[in-house]
């Protein structure tokens, strides 16, 4: 039996339809199959990859600390000295009541953790998230999923849950005294690329600080660069009180993160004791490729690059006959087609031209383009040659 039928045999599935691609070699903005094809990867095993596939600071990183130790004791009670440095660079670029950082496996995870954070510090059950949100699929994340067709077959799931219009200011006045905490993507993803206006996000941090709610950002996908600022809440000129990073935060291995003041970080340290636990969280060896990542992005200055690729996007594929819409911020991109088979069927030909990419959870009809920051020129041009075909045949 080959690896694809043994793989549809012994893998768990998720979808009717896997892609079920063999990729045997990634680096920099390209993958290879199986077969030796090289394809372009215009989603970066979506917005995880933003320095891109195997960057060299990151592999050297995940063998040094191999060679030293892996997992030794659960999260929490030793010092490990990957966590500390990861910790205190994101501190350091970070504004300063985001100061304390608890590390977990993943996004989701980092979305549980803060709503727990939240309960426990505002004393109150209830929890406001958004129509069209997406912050992961264990059962407290999946509960602020804000589209009823993921979650419905899934119930019951955390009470006390309300959604609000995203970008709605009649809704603010929904959330209240009985709010601990409300959950938002900074910019929304799976949404297919949804920035909330300036106006309104003021509005909402100054209506959670008039009713004492926390405000929880999600930039678990839009962090880290990808919106052309390092952190997203930066160009809305508000601080959340709790920050959600993964995906790109581990430079390609498994690693989430919530961020806090100390202060507040601090009341999971009593009343119960171990307010969140976890073995794995914060492993030695994802925290030393993550903390290698940043400091690329940083020295090679990849976050100041964004602008100016998300305009050769644009430029290629905004006007093109077929496209209904783009909207970006930064390298977060959606390509919108009128319907969900128009653009499966350009993603499929997409692929089969050596173009990796793929659709929104809840904006079917959108291409996603969430390539590595520091995709090529060349590698853009050549990207948005073939879809322009792809679109057009
Ligand atoms: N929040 C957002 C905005 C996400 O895009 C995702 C993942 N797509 C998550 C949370 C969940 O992250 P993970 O899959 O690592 O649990």
């Amino acid at each position: 039996m080959n690896q694809r039928d043994l793989f549809l045999r012994h893998v768990a599935q998720t979808s009717e339809a896997p892609l079920a691609l063999e990729f045997v070699r990634a680096e920099g903005s390209y993958l290879w199959d199986a077969k030796g094809k090289r394809y372009i990867d215009l989603i970066g095993g979506i917005s995880v990859c933003n320095v891109g596939h195997r960057h060299p600071a990151v592999v050297a990183a995940i063998k040094d600390q191999a060679d030293r130790y892996l997992h030794t004791m659960v999260y929490g009670e030793t010092v490990q000295t990957p966590q500390v440095g990861y910790a205190r660079l994101l501190a350091e670029h970070l504004p300063p009541s985001l100061n304390c950082v608890y590390f977990t496996n993943s996004g989701t995870e980092a979305v549980e953790g803060a709503m727990k954070l939240a309960k426990r510090a505002t004393g109150r059950t209830e929890i406001v998230g958004f129509l069209e949100a997406y912050h992961g699929s264990s059962q407290g994340a999946l509960s602020l999923m804000g589209d009823e067709y993921w979650r419905n077959a899934f119930r019951p799931l955390l009470p006390g849950i309300h959604h609000l219009r995203h970008n709605d200011t009649r809704d603010l006045a929904r959330i209240g005294s009985q709010t601990a905490c409300v959950v938002l993507e900074t910019i929304q993803g799976e949404a297919g690329v949804r920035a909330p206006d300036a106006a309104w996000m003021r509005a909402l941090r100054e209506r959670c600080d008039q009713v004492g709610a926390l405000l929880v950002l999600d930039e678990i996908q839009c962090g880290f660069g990808r919106n052309g600022t390092l952190w997203a809440f930066e160009q809305y000129g508000i601080v959340p009180d709790i920050l959600l990073l993964g995906k790109a935060l581990g430079g390609g291995m498994p690693l989430g993160a919530f961020v806090a003041d100390r202060s507040l970080m601090y009341e999971l340290a009593s009343k119960p004791v171990l307010g969140h636990i976890t073995t794995f969280g914060g492993h030695p060896v994802s925290c030393a490729a993550g903390m290698a990542a940043m400091r690329a992005l940083l020295a090679e200055r990849m976050v100041e690059g964004v602008a100016e690729r998300e305009t050769w996007f644009r430029t290629a594929l905004e006007n093109l006959p077929g496209v209904r819409a783009l909207r970006s911020r930064g390298l977060m991109i959606a390509l919108e087609f009128d319907s969900f088979e128009t653009n499966k069927q350009v993603i499929d030909r997409a692929i089969a031209a050596g173009v990796f990419t793929d659709w929104f959870l809840h904006s079917a009809q959108s291409m996603r383009i969430v390539p590595p920051l520091n995709i090529s020129r060349e590698d853009v041009q050549r990207a948005c040659e073939i879809l322009a075909l792809c679109i057009s045949s």
